[in-house]
């Protein structure tokens, strides 16, 4: 469960975000969707503890995790977070990037998981090269399977799949969709793209300049757009 009640984030004069409270059950899928600048990253940064909440609140399964002033740190979230600046770690291989969330684990049950991750992914083979000898969107997969190794409750993805070619987007996409849903993650996905949403998503959120200005099934905001700009965000989608 995440909860944001009225939060505002500005950068100086700019509010990036402004008065979001938005409600995700347990085991949801929402997707945040908006054009660039809505706010969405920070939105997400912002649940995930890595900025500083200014104001409002914010709740992970009922306890306040960030309140002005009062912060849990990321790692004490127990959320699974994929960004886009994956950040792997450059000096462990995949595997060992996989398994770093894994620290309860015996080495031998570790490794197998990351395996098993790898393999979802389509990565088998790749285990033991570093980061910088991947492309973009093998990094951007290996990413995914650490963020899912761990079994995270709540998973904050932030264009998750952006960098994968069509096809593989597709596979990856529904591998990862799969996976959520089995672990009965509650998942909050940001996406500029409407039909990655429509896709991914039971509950859409729309964004924009900051507000939402939507939220309802995602059958409903594509048929039933709030207003004229949505139409327009949602055309091309078929
Ligand atoms: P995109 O899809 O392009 O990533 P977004 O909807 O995720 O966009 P944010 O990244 O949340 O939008 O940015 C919201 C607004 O805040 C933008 O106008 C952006 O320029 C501004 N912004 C974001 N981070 C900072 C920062 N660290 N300092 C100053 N302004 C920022």
């Amino acid at each position: 469960k995440l909860r944001f009640s009225d939060v505002t984030h500005r950068f100086g004069p700019l509010k990036a975000v402004d008065g979001l409270s938005l409600d995700l059950a347990e085991g949801e899928i929402l997707c945040l969707l908006g054009p660039s600048g809505c706010g969405k990253t920070t939105s997400l940064r912002l649940a995930a503890g890595l900025e500083e909440l200014q104001a409002g609140r914010i709740e992970i399964d009922g306890r306040v995790v960030a309140e002005p002033g009062r912060a849990l740190p990321p790692e004490q979230r127990r959320v699974g977070m994929v960004f886009q600046d994956y950040a792997l770690f450059p000096h462990l291989t995949v595997a060992g990037n996989v398994a770093f969330g894994l620290k309860h684990m015996t080495a031998g049950n570790r490794q197998e998981r990351a395996m098993a991750m790898l393999a979802r992914v389509g990565l088998t083979g790749r285990a033991d090269v570093y980061p910088h000898q991947l492309s973009g969107g093998e990094q951007q997969r290996v990413a995914l399977a650490r963020a899912l190794a761990p079994e995270p409750r709540l998973m904050l993805m932030d264009e998750p799949f952006a960098n994968l070619d069509v096809t593989l987007r597709n596979s990856v996409r529904d591998e990862t969709l799969s996976l959520l849903k089995g672990l009965g993650a509650t998942v909050l996905l940001v996406t500029h793209d409407p039909e990655e949403a429509m896709r991914m998503a039971e509950r859409i959120a729309v964004m924009q300049a900051g507000r939402l200005v939507q939220v309802g099934p995602a059958e409903e905001v594509y048929l039933r757009p709030a207003d004229p700009f949505m139409a327009r965000f949602f055309g091309p989608v078929n």
